[in-house]
């Protein structure tokens, strides 16, 4: 499904206007399909139960802006299966845009609800009428971090063949794609600090010992004796702002940045964020001129539709004077 490897990005105008070390950025929003995104590459592994047991409907239910709702619902359609979307009705479920709209135009059959309780319904009712349905966020769990051990191999060699040696990788991630990034690196014995910004509000030490766990049990699947601790895992969960998918300065100053310097688009809710917090620790002189850091963009870009009011005009002050 994913059309890899995904293009290394060079950007020297970026790197200039912060006076910071040499940036790249992991193209993993070009991963093909429906806008590409991270979730491309979950899929080449996570759903490959999906269709060695016949199964007839891939579910999903998130954020009406969920990437991953949409990315469900396109392979679906490639797979010939049917889409079941039960998403929630939010912010930004109305008018009907950006990963929204594209669930409808792939298909997908969209309910949108307040209770929380009803994908449980609907999943139930859905077995009783004889389908089989994979569940694109809990099924095939590790199979999504495995997919970014496999990531990080192609990133190394991408790095490897033009003699890069970075310093760190910076991505936005739940659990997944930190994970697997971070077993990737610490397989093959390279040395880079893998930071991972939290889309959603969370205690740092709590995700990192939640990370640290799931990575052990990737190591095993994978037949890695490796010793994994907490500390393999900077987490932040401090740049997502109020909640999740909600719209950050700090995150839409990255994203008109990205966009302004190098003509490259970001998303607000996952990538704006990670790169802001890279904008913040460059700032710091975290990283100096002579190193090379490396952004993963995870894609998210369908969502700047549907935000776009929050993006051009951010809630001003008032000033009475
Ligand atoms: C889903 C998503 C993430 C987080 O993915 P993980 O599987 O938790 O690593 C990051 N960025 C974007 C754009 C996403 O859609």
């Amino acid at each position: 499904m994913a059309d890899l490897p995904t293009p290394l990005f060079d950007c020297p105008r970026l790197s200039k206007e912060l006076d910071g070390p040499r940036i790249l950025i992991k193209r993993e929003d070009q991963t093909g399909i429906a806008f590409g995104g991270n979730k491309i590459r979950e899929f080449e592994y996570s759903l490959a139960p999906a269709v060695e047991g016949n199964y007839d409907i891939l579910l999903h239910g998130a954020a009406s802006q969920s990437n991953q709702s949409r990315v469900t619902a396109a392979v679906a359609a490639r797979l010939g299966k049917k889409a079941v979307m039960v998403g929630q009705r939010d912010d930004h479920s109305e008018p009907i845009t950006g990963n929204l709209l594209l669930s409808h135009i792939f298909g997908a059959d969209i309910y949108l609800t307040d209770n929380p309780g009803e994908k449980i319904e609907i999943i139930n009712r859905l077995r009783k009428e004889g389908h089989r349905v994979y569940n694109t966020s809990t099924d095939g769990y590790l199979l999504r971090s495995i997919a970014y051990v496999d990531g990080f191999l192609e990133l190394s060699k991408q790095l490897q063949d033009q003699d890069i040696h970075p310093a760190a990788l910076y991505v936005c991630s739940g659990v997944h794609t930190h994970v697997g990034l971070v077993i990737g690196a610490r397989a093959l014995g390279i040395p880079v600090e893998v930071i991972g910004i939290k889309p959603m509000p969370r205690e740092n030490e709590e995700s990192s010992r939640e990370l640290a766990c799931v990575a052990k049990k990737v190591a095993l699947m994978l037949d890695l004796s490796l010793q994994i601790n907490p500390a393999d895992f900077e987490c932040h969960g401090n740049y997502a702002g109020e909640a999740y998918g909600t719209v950050t300065e700090r995150g839409r100053d990255a994203v008109l940045l990205m966009a302004r310097t190098e003509g490259l688009l970001l998303d607000p809710v996952y990538t704006g964020k990670a790169f802001g917090a890279m904008i913040e620790h460059i700032r710091q002189k975290r990283w100096t001129k002579d190193q090379t850091v490396v952004f993963v963009h995870t894609g998210g870009t369908p969502a700047l539709f549907a935000y776009g009011d929050e993006i051009l005009s951010p809630k001003t002050e008032v000033n009475c004077d």
